[in-house]
Parts: C-alpha cells; sequence; structure tokens
C-alpha cells in the first residue's frame, strides 16, 4: 500500500515533468524586431515575413504588416518583380527614410497576394 501511494506521487512528478518539457518546446522563439537602419524606430517583426526575395536594384523583404511608417501617394503602375502593380512609398516616422513600398494594389497575377504587403529594402533595416 505505501509502495503503491509512491507509485502514484511518482507518476504525478512524471506527468510534470512532460508538462514543463513540452511547454518549454512549444514556446516559439521570440520574434526578432526589424528596425529603420538610420534611426531604429521599430518597422517590422520577423513573424510578419512572407518571404526575402530580389528587386532589380537588390534584396527585400516582403512584410504583412509595418508600424511606425507613413505612405506617400499612390503611384502609377510599376513593372515589379512581382508583375505590374500599383505601389505607394514607405517612409520612417522617426527620419523620414523611404524604405521602400506598400503594394497598394497589383494586377490580375497568380502573384497578387502581395497586394497590401510591404516591400522593404533589407539594406535600410536593422534586425535584432
Ligand atoms: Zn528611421
Amino acid at each position: 500500500m505505501a509502495a503503491k501511494d509512491t507509485d502514484s506521487s511518482n507518476d504525478v512528478a512524471r506527468l510534470g515533468e512532460l508538462g514543463t518539457e513540452e511547454a518549454l518546446t512549444r514556446v516559439p522563439n521570440p520574434p526578432r524586431v526589424y528596425r529603420c537602419g538610420k534611426c531604429r524606430t521599430h518597422v517590422s517583426r520577423s513573424d510578419d515575413i512572407l518571404a526575402e526575395t530580389q528587386e532589380h536594384y537588390g534584396p527585400v523583404i516582403l512584410f504583412y504588416r509595418a508600424t511606425n511608417i507613413y505612405l506617400g501617394p499612390e503611384q502609377g503602375w510599376r513593372r515589379l518583380r512581382g508583375g505590374l502593380s500599383k505601389v505607394a512609398d514607405v517612409f520612417c516616422r522617426g527620419c523620414d527614410e523611404n524604405l521602400g513600398w506598400k503594394y497598394v494594389r497589383t494586377h490580375d497575377f497568380p502573384n497578387n497576394f502581395t497586394e497590401g504587403m510591404f516591400s522593404i529594402d533589407s539594406a535600410k533595416i536593422v534586425v535584432e
């Protein structure tokens, strides 16, 4: 009877350990913060990245969301890597640096999923 009591308390302890391990492995890495390379204003996070890709002038990162930015006027259709797109320039709210653009509208391409997304010049941001 005493042995049985010991067993059950061991079970509880083992379950507790398992639970802790599981919780630890499920905790995602904290998202990395992307900041303006000039003034270090927080612009976006690694968990808001759709893809890293290349534009004609160099590497860019496609973000679902961006913060602490403002948009310039919507521009005419531009032929970008993702096809014909209407974009608005994206500026840092901290220092007015042009960081890239937002896809305001995209033509009827298979990749018009970029609509509403932010294409940020990799050279203009830093990651922590
Ligand atoms: Zn800035």
